[in-house]
């Protein structure tokens, strides 16, 4: 085990911090009526990125650092260079990592975790998939074990209304929100009708994959939670067919803060490298030690660890939020998902020309999807129908998810955008493994806030719940490779690609699962728990345990992986954590 050693308080983000709070003697907290913000938000992402927002338009001063600067390219804003957003050397904040811990069967060490760095976090390169599903439980179950009806599902789902803009259904629709800042959509099908597209072989597939099994309508119902049977899904798409994200609401927010209210500012590019405490009734948090232009020694273009970085202090009236992501504190847990992919008789028309470039003259496609107001491929999500299911009848609700794409996707490998960019007659099912088992460690490697973490996943390693989650994997890959020998789509398969050969036995497929697993829902590491559960770092307002002024809001937060997918999910808990900290904000004064 590696962090029951470290203080609760210290499960944090920042190597440095380790150092800073185990002092054995802080200073005198500073006079708060020098404070230069209320509120300093580490992370622009999905965790930090609602609640600064909220916060400033409550009126507050906020001040949001974050390692990357403001990316707005093709790569950005047209849903379907997702994965060129992933390997955009802009944005890309590189996690290197071992799948297991030493002696497994297939080692995988130096594993490939990409993060996007930025005004948006991870939520200007992630894959759009706008998925609640699956989380009634996991919110009531955070309910009960603070006492906390506000954890509710019930209540949790107001949070949803609250930042959904809803662009697909109708108005009336009592489980969705039509005014919020995160609008949503599905593919628009009607480019299909366009002849230039006509694909009878994708025909086959969709609508085969669309009744393999009971039609769900829509995914992000209350009645469809924990649904079993095949939908399409919903994606974070505008209605122009660009992305949506939190980036947009933070640069809105920011434009109409300078007009008066409250005022939110942004200090891009630059890493926070310590959280500043002081000698409170408990540790007290009174800002953040910060280092412009300092890369994160994970980023891409980190050019080495500086010796000496040159910091500066912000300090705050009320708190400092730390929303930097999960891969910074020392527990892990994850979604696991492998890929089987087949090559098709024949190229995808709608695929024709699409080379997903940024320069027109390069990419015809790109060029047609400016010309025709946004009418090809580039405005899909790219997953065609989601299918949900037990992998055995003794589930107490579904556990595995296939999801399917009319593309080449073998998981988040360096270079796989252009296999997703130059193989055009690919389908494939990604089965996702939910409440997985799988826990893993995040180390400290050293004090200096730009030392490297030592990451390990240790996939399955969870004794007979690993082994029970290989098991519901290995019937996923059985469903879905039977749904493709279904004669609709066996017809147009050319081959399996993905894995190639082996004997389709428990222990070739187990093999597979071990050679390929990925999983892109790390998080937990700063989870919320009860006083005496000794790895809960936050209680159930976000607050670090044993730290004045200090929270905690982002996938970390979670203490587990909720449903399917997480981000949206992380939007509403980051919208709770505002509602958390305006209320103790209004009761308190500042230190
Ligand atoms: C390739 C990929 C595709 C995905 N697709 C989907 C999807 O389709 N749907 C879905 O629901 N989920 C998806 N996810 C997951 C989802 O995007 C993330 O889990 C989510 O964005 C995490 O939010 P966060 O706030 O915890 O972190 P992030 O959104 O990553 O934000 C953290 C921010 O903190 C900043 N930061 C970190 N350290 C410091 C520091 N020391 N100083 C200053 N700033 C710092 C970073 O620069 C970053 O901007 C995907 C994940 C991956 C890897």
């Amino acid at each position: 085990m590696i962090f029951p050693q470290l203080l609760r308080f210290t499960l944090l983000f920042l190597p440095s911090l380790l150092a800073a709070t185990t002092k054995p003697k802080l200073p005198a907290c500073p006079d708060a009526a020098h404070a230069e913000y209320d509120f300093v938000v580490v992370g622009a992402g999905a965790g930090g990125g609602p609640l600064a927002a909220r916060l400033a338009e409550n009126g507050f001063s906020v001040l949001v650092v974050d390692a990357g600067h403001d990316v707005v390219n093709v790569n950005t804003t047209i849903p379907f260079y997702f994965s060129r957003a992933v390997e955009d050397p802009q944005l890309e904040l590189n996690y290197t990592y071992n799948e297991f811990s030493p002696g497994a069967k297939f080692p995988r060490d130096g594993a490939w975790y990409p993060r996007a760095r930025g005004l948006g976090g991870s939520t200007i390169h992630n894959a759009l998939i706008n998925n609640i599903a699956l989380t009634g439980h996991d919110f009531d179950n955070i309910a009960a074990m603070f006492n906390d009806s506000t954890w509710s599902n019930e209540n949790m789902r107001q949070y949803f209304k609250k930042i959904e803009h809803n662009l697909y259904l109708n108005q009336s629709d009592p489980d969705h929100g039509f005014h919020g800042w995160l609008k949503t959509n599905v593919n628009p099908t009607s480019v299909l009708a366009n002849p230039m597209f006509a694909d009878p072989q994708l025909i086959d597939i969709a609508t085969t994959l669309a009744t393999s099994g009971a039609p769900i309508d829509d995914l992000n119902s209350v009645v469809n939670d924990a649904a079993i049977g095949a939908a399409n899904p919903s994606y974070t798409i505008d209605e122009s067919h660009n992305r949506s994200s939190v980036h947009d609401r933070l640069v809105d927010v920011e434009a109409a803060s300078s007009s008066g209210k409250g005022k939110l500012d942004f200090m891009l590019d630059t890493l926070a490298t310590k959280v500043l405490l002081c000698d409170g009734e408990k540790p007290k948090a009174y800002g953040v030690e910060i280092a412009r232009g300092a890369a994160l020694a994970v980023a891409g273009n980190f050019k080495g660890k500086e010796k000496i970085l040159k910091t500066e202090s912000v300090r705050v009236r009320y708190e400092v939020i730390v929303s930097a992501g999960v891969f910074q504190s020392p527990q892990l847990v994850n979604h696991d998902e492998v890929a089987n992919i087949w090559t098709l008789k024949q190229n995808h028309s709608l695929f024709a020309g699409c080379t997903v470039l940024s320069d027109p003259k390069q990419d015809p496609c790109l060029e047609y999807w400016i010309e025709s107001d946004h009418q090809n491929l580039y405005s899909f999500g790219a997953a065609l129908t989601m299918i949900m299911l037990k992998s055995s009848p003794a589930q107490p609700q579904p556990d595995m998810m296939l999801y399917w794409a009319p593309a080449f996707f073998r998981g988040f490998v360096p270079g796989f955008a252009d296999e997703v960019a130059e193989i055009h007659n690919a389908l494939t099912a990604i089965a996702l493994k939910a409440h997985a088992s799988t826990r893993g460690v995040v180390q400290l490697t050293g004090n200096h806030p730009q030392d490297p973490l030592h990451i390990e996943k240790r996939h399955f390693e969870a004794g007979v719940s690993g082994k029970q989650d290989i098991a519901a994997i290995r019937e996923a890959i059985k469903v879905a490779r039977g749904i493709v020998g279904h004669p609709n789509i066996s017809q147009h398969v050319e081959m399996q690609a993905f894995p190639q050969g082996g004997d389709g036995s428990d222990e070739d497929i187990d093999d597979h699962i071990m050679q390929h697993v990925f999983g892109h829902h790390a998080c937990c590491t700063n989870p919320m728990g009860q006083e005496e559960d000794p790895h809960a770092v936050l209680d159930g307002d976000f607050q670090v345990r044993g730290v004045d002024g200090l929270r905690v809001v982002d996938i970390s937060s979670w203490p587990n992986v909720p449903g399917w997918f997480v981000t949206t999910t992380t939007y509403m808990i980051s919208e709770k954590a505002a509602d958390v900290i305006i209320a103790a904000t209004k009761r308190a004064k500042p230190y």
